[in-house]
């Protein structure tokens, strides 16, 4: 008991006061998962590490989730933590990957460390490629969703960005470059503006527009479109 209302304490520590306020700020005061803003919000710490502080966990850990949504993401982490544990280790590696690969789609700008084969399987599992090939594109042991996703639609199709003047996706694009950009869509600019000459800053201009129409044009010119 003794620990329990120490921990109740540390929740009211001015330090996680300014954290919870953060997050649910972050969340503009609605629930994540349901969207509810008028219904009491708490701040659920998505595991617990020894020796962390609750407001010493990183953002991308703690979640603004009404009370049944909190009630649920408990109830679904206990029946996860138990299905784990039945895991052998070299599943539960796998699953590690998996649930990496799962945020990489998520938030496919960051990189992240595939530390071991089984990883690697897990994330192929989630791309649908094969474990060599993730490990073949690894640039010092890290990935991250933009190059699994261009080599996902390299591998298998489906809907991806298209220089509208020759043709040539942006994953092709992406993975043969050696500039080193960020992600597909710059590979698709670079290619608009060195390859056919457009201007770099119209190029950068029309950018934008592409969310609404599914396509950015210049002087009449598509130069990035969805495919079919
Ligand atoms: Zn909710
Ligand atoms: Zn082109």
């Amino acid at each position: 008991m003794g620990r329990q209302k120490s921990y109740y304490e540390l929740l009211k520590h001015p330090k996680w006061q300014k954290k919870r306020l953060e997050i649910l700020n972050e969340h503009n005061f609605e629930c994540e998962d349901c969207g509810a803003d008028d219904k009491s919000l708490q701040i659920h710490h998505s595991y617990y590490e020894k020796g962390l502080l609750p407001w010493e966990y990183p953002n991308e850990s703690l979640h603004c989730l009404c009370e049944d949504c909190h009630r649920q993401a408990q109830d679904w982490l206990t029946l996860l933590h138990r299905q784990i544990g039945r895991l052998e280790l070299g599943q539960i590696e796998d699953l590690l990957g998996y649930a990496m690969a799962i945020e990489a789609g998520n938030y496919p700008m960051i990189t992240f460390e595939v530390h071991s084969y089984g990883v690697a399987e897990g994330v192929a599992d989630a791309y649908h490629l094969k474990a060599e090939e993730v490990i073949d594109a690894l640039n010092e042991g890290q990935i991250d969703g933009y190059k699994l996703d261009a080599m996902q639609h390299i591998k298998h199709g489906g809907r991806d960005w298209l220089c509208g003047i020759c043709g040539t996706s942006a994953s092709r694009l992406f993975l043969d470059q050696t500039r080193g950009d960020d992600n597909p869509y710059q590979s698709l600019q670079e290619h608009a503006i060195n390859d056919h000459g457009l201007d770099r800053q119209a190029v950068e201009e029309s950018y934008h527009s592409r969310r609404l129409d599914g396509r950015a044009v210049v002087d009449g010119q598509v130069w990035m479109r969805l495919s079919d």
